[in-house]
């Protein structure tokens, strides 16, 4: 590799900056010991974007964004920015973002790490080496349908509405990506919907039917996802990959952080596939600013780092260094140091800074084996 890859760092707010931070330094220790160099460039999106410019997104930043080879996120948004209108409000750029670059397949793995299994809430024996993959549709359905907004009704009387829209190309897209996932793990797939009660999901039921008779190899399933719901916590591990709408798989997914211990443990990829061998991707945790913590120096940064590790695998095909994160991940834990969300009774409790050091001292003793 000789070209420096361009990243996008999108700090955010809250403990987005915080974790960035760590994010940072695991992309110099790739650089010094991989084939891989990266340029990384640094723009603001969410509060601190509309505090500095007025908006959650600039134009300049997608540009910027379409130019670069991967794009890194924190996360946006906290109390600050609350009461300002829903239009420019924090959580608006993200939205735009990922819509902008056509950011349509978002993966949401939910691993159980061998010594985090007494971290969930849910009883060791349902979660003991859970490894499942949602996969949610990031650039339509109700995020995204119009008609939207809150009109007056009459004095004290408003109605606030949403439009949940597919069509036929949206959801056959997102279907053969999850079919293709599904096809190279084990040949499981379970499409979430509401097809007993929503037009726009008994579309998405059939569509998804339709791309399934091209691959026969892999088994099918359909669940409405109030029954998809209680079936993650009662036997997560029936699932192997969910494919689901926009609102179904930000809800599931964040279900399926619990399994794993906390929300500090689960990263994500955006991707826009264009051919088999290029894709555009936006990599961040699945968690929040975490306003209650944030400036405390209590964030988990390990969902950053493994986002990083997702980027490695997805956007530069380096399925061996995201290997070797997690097995430096697991180690650090095993060893029983964690941070405040996954600490367990006896374990040596890190702040962000010192668990980032931590896991990439471990990435050095794996690098000198
Ligand atoms: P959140 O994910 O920020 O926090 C939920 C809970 O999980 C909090 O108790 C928090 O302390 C904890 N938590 C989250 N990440 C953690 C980490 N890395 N380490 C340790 N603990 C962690 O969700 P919220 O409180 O509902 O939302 C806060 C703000 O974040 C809101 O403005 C919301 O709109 C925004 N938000 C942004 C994103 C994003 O940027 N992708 C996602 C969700 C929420």
């Amino acid at each position: 590799m000789n070209r420096k890859l361009e990243i996008l760092l999108l700090p955010g707010d809250g403990i987005g900056k915080e974790i960035s931070v760590e994010a940072e330094k695991l992309l110099e220790w790739i650089s010094l010991n991989s084939k891989f160099k990266f340029s990384v460039t640094k723009d603001f999106i969410g509060g601190e974007s509309i505090d500095k410019h007025g908006l959650p997104l600039r134009n300049e930043t997608i540009n910027k964004a379409k130019k670069s080879d991967a794009i890194l996120l924190g996360a946006v948004g906290g109390p600050k920015w609350e009461s300002i209108p829903f239009e420019i409000r924090p959580e608006r750029g993200l939205l735009r973002i990922r819509k902008e670059l056509d950011l349509f397949a978002n993966f949401r793995p939910a691993v159980v790490f061998d010594s985090l299994t007494n971290s969930s809430s849910l009883k060791p024996e349902i979660i003991e080496s859970l490894d499942i993959l949602i996969i949610r549709e990031l650039t339509g359905g109700i995020y995204f349908g119009e008609p939207r907004g809150i009109e007056n009704l009459s004095n004290n009387e408003k109605r606030g509405f949403n439009t949940l829209t597919y069509s036929t190309s949206e959801i056959e897209r997102i279907a053969y990506v999850a079919f293709e996932v599904a096809e190279k793990r084990k040949k499981k797939l379970c499409s979430v919907d509401k097809a007993n009660v929503l037009e726009s999901t008994a579309l998405w039921r059939e569509v998804v039917s339709n791309v399934g008779k091209k691959f026969p190899n892999v088994e099918l399933t359909h669940m409405y996802v109030d029954n998809a719901s209680m079936q993650l916590v009662r036997d997560p591990r029936q699932f192997d990959v969910i494919v689901t709408t926009n609102m179904f798989g930000d809800i599931l997914s964040d279900c399926a952080s619990m399994l794993t211990g906390s929300l500090g443990m689960l990263p994500s990829a955006s991707i826009k596939t264009e051919n088999k061998n290029k894709c555009l991707g936006l990599y961040e945790p699945v968690h929040g600013s975490a306003p209650d913590i944030s400036g405390k120096k209590l964030a988990n940064p390990i969902a950053m780092l493994l986002s990083v590790g997702m980027m490695m695998e997805y956007s530069f095909d380096a399925k061996e260094i995201n290997l070797l994160l997690k097995k430096a991940i697991n180690n650090v834990l095993k060893s029983g140091s964690s941070t405040i969300d996954i600490a367990k009774h006896n374990d040596k409790v890190l702040n962000t800074e010192q668990m980032g050091n931590k896991i990439l001292d471990e990435l050095d003793n794996l690098n000198n084996d």
